[in-house]
């Protein structure tokens, strides 16, 4: 069934069956009473005890209800949903709602009802939302519906909501009502037997109704999905998407082989993958609730727009000016406007931004002064940033920002920041339902604005594809299949090198040698100076066994370097079996980053830059992103580590090459999507050298997974 089938079984349903009607007190009475009170399609109370509820002639079971029915809304006792799913089946309804709880929720043998009902739907076709959820609204005249058993009914707005938790989808409801915040859809998901996040985000994309929506989530079915889905709505559609995901706090590190598997906690991965699909998220209801309001009720402003922030005094003004500074946001430059404003304004007033119209300013002056300030074509918002004074009139002032809001129709954002809570709440209103979304103080109103210039900067970023290099995937082939029939999933350093080199990477000169002679016959071809390294499938940090030396200049040191290692590697690890020494050349002066891979059941393969080195897991200066990622998105990466003002060169240093790390990012982004059976991979170092000299992988660790998983 397509979505926009599904979009009218559930968000427009002609029909509804309600089976577990009743009158008795209850979830079945009270979520048949909130159907009854708008719905304007037919209503069929499906209940074995009663021929009438509410006055509604009531059937035994849906089969005998003699039309077609559309809807479902199941709120049964637990044990005999799957027997009314298959009468639902029978009667060749396609969309159930199942509010009963007693599933998943509760023990394993919820877990295997639940089962039960995901396969008779699957077999009969029916699309489910629940069980154990609150139902479903749609709020608009036109859809009225409440499915839900929630205790009161929303007003319309054009924010849809989106619950996976019943409990904080009740709270929403009752505090947007409080703060006179309206949805176009109420969606609380429960357990996903059928219907997930993704479904539902199809179900809202095309709705007309809604231009806002707001999530929360605990967990995600499908990564690849929910990137597809949610880069659609945000980008293509622009209707923002504003999470709130429960558990930022880490899981605790896992034992993991690689430094990325170690740095890479469940939420870094969420975070990349909001990130890449342009989804705001957000960490406490407060600001959820902010920024939807804001969403909802103002425009988005223009790209490269300035803020602009009028006070009637000094320090909310600089208040709000730390902010901006705080959250990378431009002031907008009003020296155009500087004429007109200062005289406005007394002499000791300031025409520049922050504008401050001094302490005894009247709504009149700030009418004035808003107004030039929305005409200056530099500035994309407005903060009106207050203190109360005996000569302002809260009241007033609302009015003249509501109305100066509806008279530009330029499309820019105005937001204001009213201190003072004994002025009372009636100023609230009137900003409120004039579309302006008010705060108390500077921060959130500023921290807002940099949400909505950010998702500015989402939808105008232009879309790149991934770049396709010309590689060697077969090679790659080989190598993996070569290290499986030796019973492994880790390679050896060397035969990293091999898959690198298949996929472009720049590699150094490098050979294995068997003996003290075979080294010197190497080093040879390789030329002074050398690095050694120690070859085993069982020692994968190889300076922690001693096995790295570096800098050998003559055959002398080399020797040495060759019994050092091997007598350390023999004391590391008695029974580690060794293959051999790795002799390298010895790579130029650069930064050293990291690049690392790791495979995630439920997101796939994501990409990790960083910092790199021996101290990557105590600065944990990494950002991960979810591949394939196109070069703008690499380059986004590489900028966004704290340490990158180190590869831009510090002290006179020259740039490093950031070019090339964009490159390798991008070729290591292919050879994860090309070889899913990668788990991780760390190439830790990459050197960087000056700019223009590029990169070179120096180690490289690559672990696949075991073959049962595949
Ligand atoms: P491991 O990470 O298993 O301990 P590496 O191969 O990364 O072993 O070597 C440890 C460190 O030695 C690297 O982080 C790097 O600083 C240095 N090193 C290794 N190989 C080279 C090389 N070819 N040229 C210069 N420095 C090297
Ligand atoms: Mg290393």
């Amino acid at each position: 069934m397509s979505s926009i089938d599904s979009q009218n079984i559930f968000l427009s349903p002609r029909s509804i069956a309600v089976i577990g009607a009743s009158e008795k007190p209850g979830v079945g009475k009270a979520i048949f009473s909130n159907i009854v009170n708008g719905y304007r399609g037919k209503i069929y109370p499906i209940t074995p005890s009663n021929e009438f509820v509410s006055g509604l002639k009531a059937y035994k079971n849906v089969l005998e209800v003699p039309d077609q029915i559309d809807l479902a809304v199941v709120a049964t006792p637990n044990k005999i949903v799957p027997r009314i799913m298959e009468d639902i089946g029978k009667k060749k309804i396609k969309g159930a709602i199942v509010v009963s709880a007693g599933f998943k929720e509760v023990d394993e043998n919820g877990a295997k009802l639940e089962r039960e009902v995901g396969l008779i739907g699957k077999d009969y076709g029916i699309r489910i939302i629940g069980p154990n959820c609150l139902g479903i609204m749609s709020l608009s005249e036109k859809s009225m519906m409440n499915a839900t058993f929630l205790k009161i009914t929303p007003r319309y707005g054009n924010i849809a909501l989106v619950s996976q938790s019943g409990a904080i989808c009740a709270a929403t409801v009752e505090d947007a009502i409080a703060q006179n915040i309206g949805f176009s859809k109420v969606i609380s998901m429960g357990n996903k037997v059928d219907m997930d996040e993704n479904d539902i985000l199809e179900l809202l994309a095309y709705d007309e109704e809604t231009k806002v929506i707001v999530m929360y989530l605990e967990d995600i079915h499908d990564g690849r999905r929910f990137m597809a889905i949610t880069k659609k709505v945000t980008k293509e559609l622009q209707k923002p998407i504003i999470v709130l995901k429960a558990g930022r706090t880490p899981e605790g590190a896992k034992a993991a082989m690689s430094h990325t598997g170690a740095l890479m906690g469940s939420d870094e991965t969420f975070d990349a993958l909001f990130k890449q699909c342009g989804i705001i998220r957000v960490d406490t209801m407060q600001e959820l609730f902010e920024l939807a309001t804001a969403f909802s009720k103002q425009p988005v402003p223009k790209l490269g727009s300035g803020i602009a922030i009028v006070s009637n005094a000094g320090g909310p003004a600089i208040i709000s000016t730390d902010a901006c500074s705080k959250y990378g946001l431009r002031m907008a430059d009003l020296t155009e406007s500087k004429d007109v404003i200062n005289k406005l304004i007394p002499p000791h007033g300031s025409s520049r931004n922050p504008v401050d119209i001094v302490g005894d300013a009247d709504y009149g002056r700030f009418e004035k002064v808003i107004h030039e300030v929305l005409s200056n074509s530099n500035v994309g918002s407005v903060v009106t940033m207050c203190t109360p004074s005996a000569t302002l009139n809260y009241d007033d002032l609302a009015r003249t920002i509501v109305k100066a809001s509806k008279a530009t129709g330029t499309g820019k954002t105005m937001v204001a920041a009213l201190m003072g809570l004994a002025e009372g709440l009636e100023n609230k209103q009137i900003l409120s339902d004039g579309n302006i979304p008010h705060f108390m103080y500077a921060e959130p109103a500023i921290r807002t604005l940099e949400a909505m210039y950010a998702f500015r900067e989402w939808i105008e970023k232009p879309s790149d594809e991934p770049k396709q290099f010309n590689v060697d995937p077969s090679k790659v082939r080989q190598v993996f299949s070569r290290v499986r029939a030796q019973s492994r999933t880790n390679l050896l350093e060397e035969e990293g090198y091999e898959v690198l080199e298949a996929y472009g990477f720049s590699i150094l000169k490098k050979r294995l040698a068997k003996s003290e002679e075979e080294c010197i016959t190497a080093i040879q071809d390789i030329g002074y100076p050398v690095v050694m390294k120690i070859s085993s499938p069982d020692i994968v940090h190889k300076s922690d066994a001693g096995g790295v030396k570096i800098g050998l200049k003559n055959e002398n040191e080399a020797r040495l370097a060759f019994r050092a290692i091997i007598e350390n590697a023999r004391m590391y690890e008695p029974e580690a079996k060794i293959s051999g020494v790795l002799v390298q050349e010895m790579a130029r002066e650069g930064k050293e980053t990291i690049l690392g891979a790791k495979f995630d059941p439920v997101l796939g393969q994501l990409i990790m830059f960083g910092l790199g080195g021996i101290y990557v897991e105590v600065l944990k200066d990494v950002v991960f992103r979810l591949a394939p990622i196109e070069g703008s998105e690499a380059a986004r990466m590489i900028e966004s580590v704290r340490t990158i003002k180190l590869l831009e060169g510090v002290r006179g240093e020259k740039q490093h090459d950031l070019n090339a790390i964009k490159e390798s990012l991008q070729r290591l982004s292919q050879l994860i999507t090309d070889f899913q059976e990668i788990e991780e991979l760390d190439i830790n170092p990459l050197i960087v050298l000056e700019e223009g000299n590029g990169v070179r992988a120096i180690d490289i660790r690559i672990n696949l997974k075991k073959s049962d998983s595949l």
